[in-house]
């Protein structure tokens, strides 16, 4: 099995990057992060604070959270309803982000993670795909740009869905997203050691699709 790991900050394309690169490998794509948005969508849902810990560690066992395959696309069901939409929503990216410093919520989402390598090649992607998730993938690549570049193109991603999109709020969750993915003490945000880094700021999309496959081919060769 084939095992590409991206990681990076919140908005630096991984998952459009991601998604693209897998159609043309013919490999799977697990983005992770609708794992730990789907547990922040329980927690909003239960009406639990994210605070606390113990509460959310008693909702977990309880928790069916699966990631089905429909038409190609990733499809994430929380207790068999689909929240593909849902988890999507910004309240939802701030609680995900900080319910996925919860140690016990990041073991709890391990083999599920892991269990999908074992099955197909796969791209996932996410913050600790390569340090922690799959250590061993064959690539491993970290994708980052600026924090102005990556709001901007949120704004983008939203406004063509009709939604509507407030810059600065979106720049100010941003950091604020990368501050606590890159300082919680457990599997913080970083490159691996074997990672390759490609920084997206001045490149167009096309231009980074053929950047990572390349690598991936490279590198799998
Ligand atoms: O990638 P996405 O923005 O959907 O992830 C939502 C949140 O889930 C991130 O801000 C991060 O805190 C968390 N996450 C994580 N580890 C992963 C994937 C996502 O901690 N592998």
């Amino acid at each position: 099995m084939i095992a590409v790991a991206i990681d990076g900050p919140a908005g630096a394309g991984k998952s459009t990057i991601a998604k693209k690169a897998s159609e043309e490998l013919g490999f799977i794509y697990v983005d992770t992060g609708a794992l730990y948005r789907a547990v922040a969508l329980a927690c909003i849902d239960g009406n639990i604070s994210i605070d606390d810990t113990p509460a959310v560690e008693k909702l977990l066992p309880g928790l069916d959270i699966r990631i089905i395959f429909f038409n190609g696309e990733q499809h994430i069901l929380l207790n068999d309803n689909d929240v593909s939409e849902r988890i999507r929503e910004e309240n939802v990216s701030m609680a995900a982000s900080r319910v996925s410093a919860i140690p016990s919520v990041r073991g709890y989402l391990l083999d599920l993670q892991r269990d999908f390598a074992k099955r197909d090649n796969v791209i996932m992607d996410g913050r600790d795909i390569g340090t922690v998730v799959l250590p061993n993938a064959q690539v491993k690549i970290f994708l980052t740009a600026s924090p102005e570049v990556r709001a901007r193109r949120r704004v983008l991603q939203l406004e063509e869905k009709g939604m509507e999109a407030d810059f600065d709020k979106i720049l100010f969750d941003i950091v604020q997203r990368d501050y606590n993915d890159t300082n919680r003490k457990t599997a913080p945000l970083k490159p691996a050691e074997n990672a390759v880094t490609v920084d997206t700021t001045v490149l167009t999309l096309d231009e980074v699709i053929e950047k990572i496959v390349s690598i991936i081919k490279e590198q799998t060769a």
